[in-house]
């Protein structure tokens, strides 16, 4: 008889034991129905995962629950299985949350039963659900003054400046930051004493002392340097048809866009006087040296 068939009692046993922590809401038994989650009878651990879903109300740690819960919706050969871990999971949709991506996999994968997919199909839906209540309910206030805001207006200031704002912060908070614009701007151009807005403080230098020595330039302008090519030379010398650059830095980027500009002077024969970062601190004395090559200062 097949009661007496060792294998069909135990079996009766556990079943009986899974549904008695589902129906009991027994929330100590929990490591309990890990266990039966791993044993051999199909049945079992179906209802062992059915239950885990029903204790979700007595709050067990709900990480440690939707981790033995996952792992059998991905791995267990039983799609019933899969199918009953996964509608547990729907029960804990916070804890679900860090689970999404493996869900939507689950949720898309054709090798499973349909019944399987859109088991995970709804713990996806009931997790992004969690997802964004916890983040509406965390975000929708001003910033700044603390005012209740709605959706709408929260998502403009996230969209803007990464933060909510209500209407009245947010015109402000727009405000603000066109000003801070103009700063930065205004820090960028380095003026010479004669008015010229250069980029750097070496360049500043340059022109300045040109300025001194009564050397006229043309700063930042462009040039036909040779067939089709243009370039933009830093300074360059008109009464003297002569070119000066400062190079800035020595990225590698720069230092190849640095060979490609010198390639070109020389191509077009054009006189130029180079002076970099590393002159800096004798900038004057350099440029001074260089020019005299060129011009009785
Ligand atoms: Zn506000």
């Amino acid at each position: 008889m097949a009661s007496h068939n060792p294998d069909v009692a135990e079996q009766k046993q556990l079943r009986a034991r899974a549904l008695e922590i589902g129906n009991t809401l027994e929330a100590s038994a929990v490591d309990e129905l890990f266990g039966l989650l791993k044993c051999r009878f199909p049945e079992v651990r179906r209802l062992a995962a059915s239950a885990l879903g029903k204790l979700a109300p007595r709050h067990p740690n709900e990480m440690l629950v939707t981790d033995y819960l996952a792992q059998a919706a991905e791995t267990d050969d039983h799609p019933q299985v899969r199918q009953y871990a996964l509608k547990a999971l729907s029960k804990y949709p916070n804890a679900s949350v860090a689970l999404l991506d493996r869900l939507r996999d689950l949720a898309r994968n054709p090798d499973l039963k349909d019944y399987v997919r859109t088991a995970a199909a709804e713990a996806v839906a009931a997790a992004q659900e969690a997802n964004r209540t916890a983040y509406a309910r965390k975000h929708h206030w001003c910033t700044r003054c603390r005012r209740r805001i709605n959706e709408e207006d929260f998502m403009r200031g996230m969209e803007l400046f990464g933060k909510p704002y209500c209407l009245h912060c947010l015109d402000e908070r727009i405000l603000e930051s066109k000003n801070f614009e103009i700063v930065v701007n205004e820090a960028k151009a380095k003026r010479t004493e004669d008015g010229t807005a250069v980029q750097s403080q070496g360049e500043r230098r340059i022109a300045d002392y040109l300025s001194l020595k009564g050397v006229r330039y043309v700063y930042d302008e462009r040039y036909r340097m040779a067939g089709d090519v243009r370039i933009r030379p830093d300074f360059y010398l008109p009464e003297f048809d002569l070119y000066i650059e400062y190079w800035g830095m020595d990225t590698p980027e720069y230092v190849e866009n640095m060979k490609k500009k010198l390639f070109l002077y020389q191509r077009a024969g054009k006189k130029l006087i180079s002076l970099s970062f590393r002159d800096f601190d004798r900038l004057e004395a350099i440029l001074e040296e260089k020019l005299s090559r060129y011009i009785r200062l």
